[in-house]
């Protein structure tokens, strides 16, 4: 996957191609899909969701250009599968989902590979202020707006990557740095236009069975 799809495409970062060897894809994929779990596409992976395409997975990370030991804020848990390559990389990773059963999976298959991710249920679009300042945050669903609390619980250089809106179903890659002495608080630099399930309100729980 790596040799074959994702460093053909441009990821030249080697901290990411090796750690991207190291995460086994497959225990992130719902058992029916595991067979393409090597293949460079998104896959679902249950309540209507999906795991990133691994090129984009790569691209996001290296638009962040963290070092080791950074803290950082994911947005869309989904699979589990970006935050366990940052933390693979050294990352102290936060990550939330709104779809508890999503949250509780990943939290599972981050046990089962003794990665220390601090994962929350909740709404992502509030961030997590309680293990801010971060140095990066990724969003990894569609969103129309850059939130003012990500901007907030940023670190001062640190960089948000966003899929931001451009059109319906369409979005591009944004990097958003703090540079609180700069006009706007911040620089902003476009990337390349991709496809992502939208940023969601509010927290989905299990539906509740009544005997
Ligand atoms: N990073 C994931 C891919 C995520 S798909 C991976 O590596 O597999 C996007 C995820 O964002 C979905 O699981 C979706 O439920 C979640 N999401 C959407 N809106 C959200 C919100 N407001 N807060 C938290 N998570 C959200």
């Amino acid at each position: 996957m790596v040799e074959g799809h994702v460093a053909p495409q441009g990821i030249i970062n080697l901290r990411i191609l090796d750690a991207m060897k190291r995460v086994p894809r497959h225990l992130f994929v719902p058992e029916q899909f595991r067979e393409y779990s090597y293949l460079d596409l998104p896959l679902s992976i249950g309540e209507e969701q999906t795991i990133s395409q691994p090129f984009m997975v790569a691209r996001m990370t290296e638009l962040l250009s963290l070092a080791k030991g950074d803290k950082m804020l994911e947005i869309g848990t989904g699979s589990g599968y970006q935050a366990a390559l940052l933390a693979e990389m050294g990352m102290l990773v936060t990550t939330i989902e709104r779809i508890e059963e999503l949250a509780e999976r990943a939290r599972k298959v981050f046990q089962n590979l003794s990665y220390d991710i601090h994962g929350i249920i909740g709404d992502g679009r509030e961030g997590y202020h309680q293990n801010a300042p971060y140095r990066g945050i990724i969003v990894t669903a569609g969103t129309e707006r850059i939130e003012d609390s990500w901007l907030s619980q940023l670190a001062e250089g640190g960089k948000i990557v966003a899929p931001l809106m451009a059109e319906e179903e369409v979005y591009r890659l944004l990097v958003r740095q703090k540079e609180s002495k700069s006009e706007d608080g911040y620089t902003d630099t476009w990337y390349d236009y991709c496809r992502f399930v939208p940023l969601l309100n509010g927290v989905k729980k299990r539906p509740w069975i009544s005997g």
